[in-house]
């Protein structure tokens, strides 16, 4: 019998719910009983009860044997439920679950197939035609174009606010608001938003609040400390970490999350067992890669910000990012995004995807292999991001023409540094 998980909304365990930050910082709270490295290693995953087994199994059984008395329907699961089949839930999966919910400060999980699919899920499980949506005017472009084209459709209104200025989202809340949906830092300009700040003036009008932290990662800000109601991660990026299994995963109250996993047992964009063993193993390194990501991006960005071909760096953990003040109260971690600009975006784009030699040109973040790529402000203007004029400039603010997002590997500092001067040096 697995010790945790054992139940589609099965109880995590209680020895880890709660990890110790690793570092001495303000969320720190006495009664943890492990660290964060510890939690990441063993939340979610002691040995199996019947085999012995010391490292995680994966279950890829479709379907297990019941007793005839078990339920049927996606709304009579419950917390007695067994496993039944693995749309409703899985024993690999709830492992993942339960490790995920541990790092993340939350009571409950659900994973799934994207982080695509747990942003859709949330939409339409939190969302209903009447309904109104304050959503940051910049999101992962996925996000934003669900909500200019399907929500709309569905009768279901949106406004985007620039969520850094917290005021901007209170101005924008009506009667019918029904959910906050943040993104923090957020892709690609890496700027923050204030969640605090944000959580106190969205509940203060009855509203909850989303925070997709999939730049950031449990290790470097957990929005549920902070009040946020829901949290989102593409599994996909730094919680995955070597690029070779795509999934997401919601997590919240565990009563919130109940209607949440109706749908997702409805809309069906579950995760395979075998992506969630990988992504459970990738977590086990989560918070020592990105302490490494972090102390590489830092050098990297400190490097651009001298070199005399690079025109602006855009790194939280730089004193030149304009929020480095939120940054450093908010992060526990800057993580290894950075963006820069040079004196000419679309030679260099060609340059690098040409000439580069550890660093691949590629879309995706969060890998163990640095990755680059260049993000046109007009291009993004016109495809994902319906913006104000007001809102125009604000985005040009961080991204100007264009950006080259850069997620920052695992590599030595000096191979990647030496990667790029070595390109920049022909333009
Ligand atoms: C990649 C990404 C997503 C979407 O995740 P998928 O796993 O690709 O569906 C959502 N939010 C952010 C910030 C992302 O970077």
């Amino acid at each position: 019998m697995w010790q945790n998980g054992q139940n589609v909304n099965g109880t995590l365990g209680d020895d880890l719910k709660k990890p110790r930050s690793s570092n001495d910082s303000h969320h720190a709270d006495e009664t943890r009983p492990v660290g964060i490295r510890t939690a990441a290693v063993h939340a979610g995953t002691p040995a199996n009860g019947l085999t012995g087994a010391s490292a995680p199994d994966i279950v890829m059984s479709t379907t297990f044997v019941i007793d005839p008395s078990v339920a049927f329907s996606a709304d009579e699961i419950n917390d007695e439920t067994p496993f039944v089949y693995t749309r409703w839930g899985n024993p690999t999966i709830r492992q993942l679950e339960s490790k995920l919910a541990t790092l993340e400060s939350a009571e409950d999980c659900i994973a799934f197939g994207s982080g695509v699919a747990a942003i859709s899920a949330l939409f339409l499980t939190m969302l209903k035609a009447g309904d109104h949506m304050v959503m940051s005017d910049v999101t992962y472009a996925a996000a934003s174009e669900f909500a200019n084209q399907k929500l709309p459709a569905l009768g279901i209104s949106v406004t985007r606010v620039d969520t850094s200025d917290p005021e901007k989202i209170r101005a924008a809340i009506q009667p019918n608001t029904r959910l906050v949906y943040l993104e923090t830092p957020v892709n690609p300009l890496l700027r923050l938003t204030d969640v605090e700040a944000a959580v106190s003036i969205a509940h203060e009008a009855g509203v909850l609040v989303s925070v997709d932290s999939t730049f950031a990662t449990p290790i470097g800000l957990r929005p549920i400390e902070l009040g946020a109601d829901y949290v989102i991660q593409s599994l996909t990026k730094y919680i995955c970490g070597h690029g070779d299994a795509i999934g997401g995963a919601l997590l919240g109250r565990s009563e919130d999350l109940k209607r949440l996993r109706t749908m997702a047992i409805h809309t069906g964009g579950i995760i395979s067992p075998f992506n969630a063993w990988l992504i459970m193993r990738g977590i086990t390194t989560l918070p020592i890669r990105m302490a490494a990501h972090q102390e590489t991006a830092l050098a990297i960005a400190e490097h651009l910000e001298e070199h005399p071909k690079i025109t602006r760096v855009m790194y939280p953990g730089l004193p030149s990012h304009p929020q480095h003040d939120l940054a450093k109260r908010q992060m526990e971690n800057f993580s290894g995004m950075l963006t820069f600009q040079t004196k000419d975006n679309l030679r260099a784009a060609q340059l690098l995807s040409d000439g580069l030699e550890i660093i691949h040109y590629a879309v995706s973040l969060g890998h163990n292999r640095s990755l680059v790529c260049y993000l046109s402000t007009d291009d993004l203007l016109r495809s994902s991001f319906h913006l104000t004029a007001e809102q125009e400039q604000s985005y040009r603010a961080f991204a100007g023409e264009g950006v080259f997002r850069f997620s920052v590997g695992l590599e030595d500092a000096a191979d990647l540094i030496a990667d790029l001067d070595n390109v920049l040096a022909l333009l």
